[in-house]
């Protein structure tokens, strides 16, 4: 493209963007919707999720399908209709509990001879993994398989991963240093094996073999399968959420004979792979020579029902109503372990309370606005974001295209009584500007633009991924998180209350806007 021409669109860009932000500073958000959401209720709310008789919402539980059933029930209070029919606000969707089926094979193939390797000793099918085979694929080292441009550090620069197996590590570089890029000590989201799935697949690779860890003394690789143990522990196989094979990968586990066996003619062993990574933290990633690979995974999957729970707004407009704005939280928390239950009362009663007061809010405004809005709250975020992966899959009542932004609260209860994180506002300049009017306007919170690290680790992310801008509230992290201490009297109302007004004028002035947000794609 020619400069001048890139200038010209340059300018028509920022024009477009300039008279959206106009035209959307007319809107005035209606007095009676902002007064209905109040600290009071918000505390009723996190008090009633975050009750020790909810045992820590887990999915799947019981208490987890009694909450379900009170956010409903407010739903229909504020005289709102279901998305799923006028009087059913639950989205039914399957999790898998997965047993190990057959055959589960793995060869490695080298100048015409192939060797087979064995199940349990050699390598474990994951969890997650496909019911597929690859056959005669070749194996790129990918590092930890990361593209993280927040710590700018990318495992796929200069490799080709299409239509190959990539080979990786768990976790994530410098997991035992205070100092590393990536959080310190603590795990970022890139350390997840979801996360790191859907890297691989985006980069088109067909499967992942995971390295085993050089520090650990242990030859077999990893394995939670109760068919292969001796001593199987009750719930050792996490729960996957039951989706299309053309959104897995083959993944597997190896130990470290056939780890020695793959890197043998490299000049590299697994622990100074490792150690090269970690000591200069830039990529080290190849393709290896001559060698392939055949592998075959299967699994059975017993199918779990869980649900999203929401409830919808029709626009006024005869053209606008076919857009959606969403607006979203988790309700679901971690259970209970040992005894314990944990409240999860910032994570995320807090949020969940926010749906409703906003829905609240939306239903005593009349007319309504032009737009559709969606007030949905998801389940099994805690356990990969579940819920919304499956709704971002499978929107009800309209198609993923037809929504044009996604706010979600997670955590919005705690630390300083009058800051809020505002987390994604990169992928909208529309929605960063016009969340910034409504604070200006009608909430005086502080915005805090630092927590972008937190980016992959909500369920906004999951509509990010189908192109839908979104902006994602927090109030930062606390000790009491994922602890039991993570209790109801720890919240603070007032600030839930004006969170709460934030969204409520954001996505009020979104839906009345006559233009809709634009979407970056930031990664
Ligand atoms: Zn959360």
């Amino acid at each position: 493209m020619k400069k001048s021409k890139l200038i010209a669109l340059l300018c028509a860009v920022l024009l477009i963007s300039a008279n959206q932000i106009a035209l959307s500073q007319s809107i005035n958000v209606p007095d009676q919707g902002l007064k209905s959401i109040t600290p009071k209720e918000m505390k009723a709310h996190v008090y009633y999720l975050a009750d020790d008789r909810m045992k820590g919402r887990d999915t799947p539980s019981p208490e987890l399908d009694s909450c379900a059933a009170y956010i409903a029930n407010q739903f229909k209070s504020y005289g709102l209709e279901g998305v799923a029919s006028p009087d059913n606000y639950f989205q039914y969707f399957n999790l898998g509990r997965t047993s190990l089926s057959s055959p589960n094979t793995f060869f490695l193939n080298q100048a015409g001879t192939e060797k087979e390797y064995r199940i349990k000793y050699d390598f474990v099918p994951m969890h997650n993994t496909a019911n597929k085979k690859v056959a005669n694929v070749k194996i790129v080292f990918a590092g930890y398989g990361i593209t993280a441009p927040e710590y700018n550090y990318d495992d796929y620069n200069g490799i080709d991963a299409k239509g190959k197996v990539v080979l990786i590590f768990k976790n994530e570089p410098q997991i035992n240093d205070s100092t590393s890029i990536f959080e310190g000590l603590k795990s970022t989201d890139h350390s997840k094996i979801r996360v790191k799935t859907e890297n691989a697949l985006e980069h088109g690779a067909v499967g992942i073999i995971f390295l085993p860890d050089p520090k650990k003394p242990f030859k077999r690789p990893p394995n939670s399968w109760p068919s292969l143990m001796r001593h199987a522990i009750k719930d050792a196989v996490p729960l996957t959420l039951e989706e299309t094979e053309t959104n897995k990968l083959v993944c597997v586990n190896i130990g470290k004979n056939l780890a020695k066996d793959i890197l043998s003619e490299t000049e590299y062993t697994c622990k100074r792979l490792f150690m090269e990574i970690d000591s200069t933290l830039s990529p080290c990633s190849f393709e290896i020579p001559d060698k392939t690979v055949t592998i075959q995974t299967s699994l059975s999957s017993h199918p779990i029902p869980v649900k999203n729970v929401a409830a919808l707004i029709k626009g006024s407009d005869p053209v606008l109503k076919n857009q959606y704005i969403v607006i979203g939280a988790h309700y679901d928390h971690i259970g209970t372990q040992n005894g314990n239950v944990y409240n999860g009362a910032d994570d995320n009663a807090s949020g969940t309370s926010g749906v409703m007061e906003i829905a609240q809010a939306f239903s005593v405004c009349n007319p309504p606005p032009k737009r559709s809005v969606i007030f949905i709250t998801f389940a099994g975020e805690e356990k990969g974001l579940f819920g919304s992966r499956y709704f971002a899959g499978h929107p009800v009542p309209c198609k993923a295209k037809d929504i044009v932004a996604m706010l979600n609260m997670d955590m919005i209860s705690r630390n300083d009584s009058n800051e809020v994180a505002i987390i994604g506002s990169g992928t909208s300049n529309m929605l960063k500007k016009v969340n910034e009017q409504a604070n200006k306007n009608y909430v005086h919170m502080k915005l805090a633009y630092d927590q972008e690290r937190y980016f992959l680790n909500s369920d906004h992310y999951s509509f990010y991924k189908v192109g839908i801008p979104v902006l994602f509230y927090n109030t930062k992290d606390t000790p009491d998180l994922h602890r039991p201490t993570d209790d109801p009297e720890k919240i603070i109302p007032e600030k839930m209350a004006k969170i709460g007004r934030l969204v409520f004028s954001t996505a009020w002035i979104i839906a009345n806007s006559p233009e809709k947000p634009d979407f970056i794609k930031i990664r």
